[in-house]
């Protein structure tokens, strides 16, 4: 089996099936991972960690980009054609047997950084998202493929359902496109749902350290109880004060105010502790 093979055909060699525990739905078609991969703005100057790479559709076109990757997955069954793969791009693929949810990836990028691209297990994919925004690991950009409904959700604005805890973290730091939709039947197996790629690029000087710790105190109170007003929601942190400290109106709900109003909450938590 040769790359020149149809990826169905090098994963049906190896007698390889989708495990669903695993969150495991391929890309095969190298065009979807071809425009993927241009999305992410990868190059050859580039160091670019994926998450779940599988049997190797999204990491072959990350890699003829000429982008050095280390791949992170979970299951041992793809090592083999991920092998292959990687003998075709000679010292630039690394793969690493790990849980992504307990890699360090500070450690995995070295000096110069990455950047991070993956059609991500969707059992996992919110609680990663929440470790690149918020942990010690700062990537170059993200590029991730979700369910449609929680991409909508990174990208919402005030005012919707969708606006909620993950939009404001979000847009805490960093720049959020959706930048691709992906019908279900794109996948090997199909999932339930379409799925759609957003493209996230942190901000100059983002929110972080305990600043971005209040945020996270202040909107997770306040969208646990989205339907009621802000004073409620936010009572155990100091309710009404709070919000007049902040110059914010206790009587909105959560989902009409905009990361500005957030970040004064957050601001006047931090001086009232
Ligand atoms: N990148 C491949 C593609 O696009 O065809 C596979 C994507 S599939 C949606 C998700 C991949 O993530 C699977 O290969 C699965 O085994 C792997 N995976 C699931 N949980 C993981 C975890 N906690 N850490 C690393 N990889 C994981």
């Amino acid at each position: 089996m040769t790359l020149t093979s149809r990826l169905s055909e090098r994963l049906a060699a190896h007698g390889l099936q989708a495990n669903k525990g695993l969150g495991q739905h391929f890309l095969l078609d190298l065009n979807v991972t071809r425009k993927i991969a241009r999305l992410s703005r990868a190059g050859p100057e580039d160091h670019v960690i994926e998450v779940g790479p599988g049997p190797g559709g999204l990491t072959q076109a990350l890699l003829e980009t000429g982008a050095r990757v280390t791949a992170v997955e979970r299951d041992p069954r793809f090592l083999p054609l991920l092998e292959e793969l990687g003998a075709a791009f000679p010292g630039r693929l690394s793969v690493i047997l790990a849980d992504a949810l307990k890699v360090d990836e500070t450690t995995l990028a070295g000096p110069e950084g990455a950047r991070i691209v993956s059609n991500l297990p969707y059992n996992v994919g919110t609680p990663l998202l929440v470790k690149w925004l918020t942990g010690p690991f700062r990537p170059g950009s993200m590029t991730l493929m979700f369910q449609k409904e929680v991409a909508g959700r990174i990208v919402a604005e005030p005012g919707g359902e969708d606006y909620g805890r993950l939009a404001v973290l979000a847009a805490a730091v960093t720049e959020r496109r959706l930048v691709l939709e992906a019908p279900a039947r794109a996948f090997t197996p199909p999932p339930r749902v379409d799925s759609a790629v957003v493209h996230l690029t942190p901000h100059a000087n983002p929110v972080s350290g305990p600043r971005l710790d209040a945020l996270q105190a202040v909107t997770a109170a306040a969208f646990g109880q989205r339907r009621k007003m802000l004073r409620a929601g936010l009572k155990a942190l100091g309710g009404e004060t709070l919000c007049r400290a902040a110059g914010v109106d206790p009587s909105i709900r959560p989902e009409t105010l905009d990361l500005a109003g957030f970040l004064r909450l957050a601001d006047a938590l931090l001086t009232k502790a």
